[in-house]
């Protein structure tokens, strides 16, 4: 029989590597299995946050990333359907990393795969899609994988699921052949020669977009990342591509900015974003979900690489106290929810829910930031609350 992993790991996005550096650290023999060879593109809005950068700092990446030339980001701005602009400093954060970056994910998960190269207990294999799993009495055991026609079997005592917002490991092994959709969808492209760039990131709650917005994330100089992201019950009868050229062409914030810029030749791709839950589940028996496979994604914004980088953490510690502790094999799963669920704003799923339907309206967001522009401590809050250093329910107030 082939060699038996401690851990065999789906999918070396955020959130894989993440799990991967966290287990490798603590001595664990891990295969991580990567359909794709790197470097490779994935569809998202690039933007990192202060929290993900302080799960950077702690896997020890953080200083490969910054070496890499990301554009720093110090707040953003939020403009209203009717036009009003608001600026959100980071400034006053109580995160030891009070800034953002944007680096292209081409570049950010190329540099993510390089790190776990540097362990020795950690195998990673590119180019090997996993295609089917092998277990007895709903216990998994092994993959079976893929690449370039040549098929391998590979046995592991845990499996962590990493592969996405379609994530096989989740359908097969977790939710049992049920297909979980995506909540919300995005397209992006890049630009260059783009005018008027500055160190913060722009949301665009574009009247045409609602309840989903658009964005221009800037990625040096005079480039940046635009798209428009929206949910999947709201684009229904619509075309996101109508919805982003609108966006691109029309908004007035950034079409005069965009009139002399380039497309980047085959930059305009979609993605997927799964579903932020509060009640989904992300275990079955010696299988975890981890990043967009388990649904760890903020609900109002769609930001996903925090969580997929704190959720591979969690998953990695409750694997080490499961091996450390008398029968905690059997437990793995039921430690990693109570892991999870005290190291992520686990409300926040909930209350992002509930609470979508209310705050993405004209409405509210029109009333709102022409509040905050009169009091520059909600701008401050708001800062706090997409930082995950406040409970969305203080949008309320
Ligand atoms: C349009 C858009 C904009 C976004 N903008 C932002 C943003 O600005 N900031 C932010 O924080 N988040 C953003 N997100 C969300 C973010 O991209 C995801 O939440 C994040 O990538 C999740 O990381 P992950 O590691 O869980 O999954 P992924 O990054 O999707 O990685 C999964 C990996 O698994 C591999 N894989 C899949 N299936 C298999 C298989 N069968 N075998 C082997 N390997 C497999 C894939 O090739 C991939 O490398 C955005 C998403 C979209 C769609």
């Amino acid at each position: 029989m082939n060699k038996e992993y401690d851990v065999i790991i789906v999918g070396a996005g955020p959130a894989g590597c993440s799990a991967a550096i966290s287990l490798a650290r603590r001595g664990c023999e891990i295969l991580l299995l990567e359909k794709e060879g790197f470097p490779r593109g994935k569809v998202c809005g690039d933007g990192i946050g202060p929290p993900a950068l302080e799960v950077l700092e702690r896997l020890g990446i953080l200083s490969a990333v910054r070496q890499n030339n990301p554009w720093k980001i110090e707040g953003l701005e939020i403009s209203s359907p009717a036009g009003q602009i608001l600026t959100v400093p980071f400034f006053h954060l109580k995160s030891p990393c009070p800034f953002g970056l944007v680096i292209p994910r081409r570049e950010f998960d190329f540099l993510l795969s390089q790190q776990v190269r540097k362990y020795r207990n950690l195998e990673i294999l590119e180019n090997w899609e996993v295609k089917d799993f092998i277990g007895a009495n709903g216990n998994f055991k092994g993959v079976r994988a893929q690449c370039e026609g040549q098929k391998e079997e590979f046995f592991g005592k845990v499996l962590i699921g990493s592969d996405g917002a379609y994530s096989v490991v989740a359908r097969k092994l977790v939710y049992r052949e049920r297909e979980v959709h995506p909540a919300a969808f995005g397209l992006r492209a890049y630009f260059r020669g783009v005018k008027d760039i500055n160190h913060r990131i722009e949301i665009h709650c574009d009247r045409s977009i609602l309840p989903g917005y658009g964005w221009l994330f800037p990625t040096g100089e005079d480039s940046a990342n635009v798209g428009v992201g929206i949910g999947a019950r709201h684009l229904r009868g619509k075309n996101i591509r109508n919805l982003f050229r609108a966006f691109v062409e029309r908004n007035p914030f950034v079409n005069e900015r965009l009139r002399d810029a380039t497309m980047v030749q085959n930059s305009l791709q979609g993605g997927p974003i799964p579903a932020g839950s509060f009640f989904r589940r992300r275990y079955r028996k010696n299988v975890l979900l981890v990043g967009d496979a388990g649904g760890f994604t903020d609900v109002l914004t769609g930001e996903g690489i925090y969580f997929a980088l704190r959720s591979g953490e969690c998953a990695a510690e409750a694997i080490h106290a499961a091996f450390n502790a008398q029968g905690g094999m059997e437990r793995v799963g039921k430690i990693y929810e109570s892991l999870w669920r005290s190291s992520l704003p686990r409300w926040e799923f909930l209350y992002g829910s509930l609470l979508k339907r209310l705050i993405l309206r004209e409405f509210f967001l029109n009333r709102n930031i022409a509040r905050a522009l009169k009091k520059p401590s909600m701008a401050r809050d708001l800062a706090s609350i997409l930082c995950h250093e406040k409970s969305k329910i203080a949008l309320l107030f």
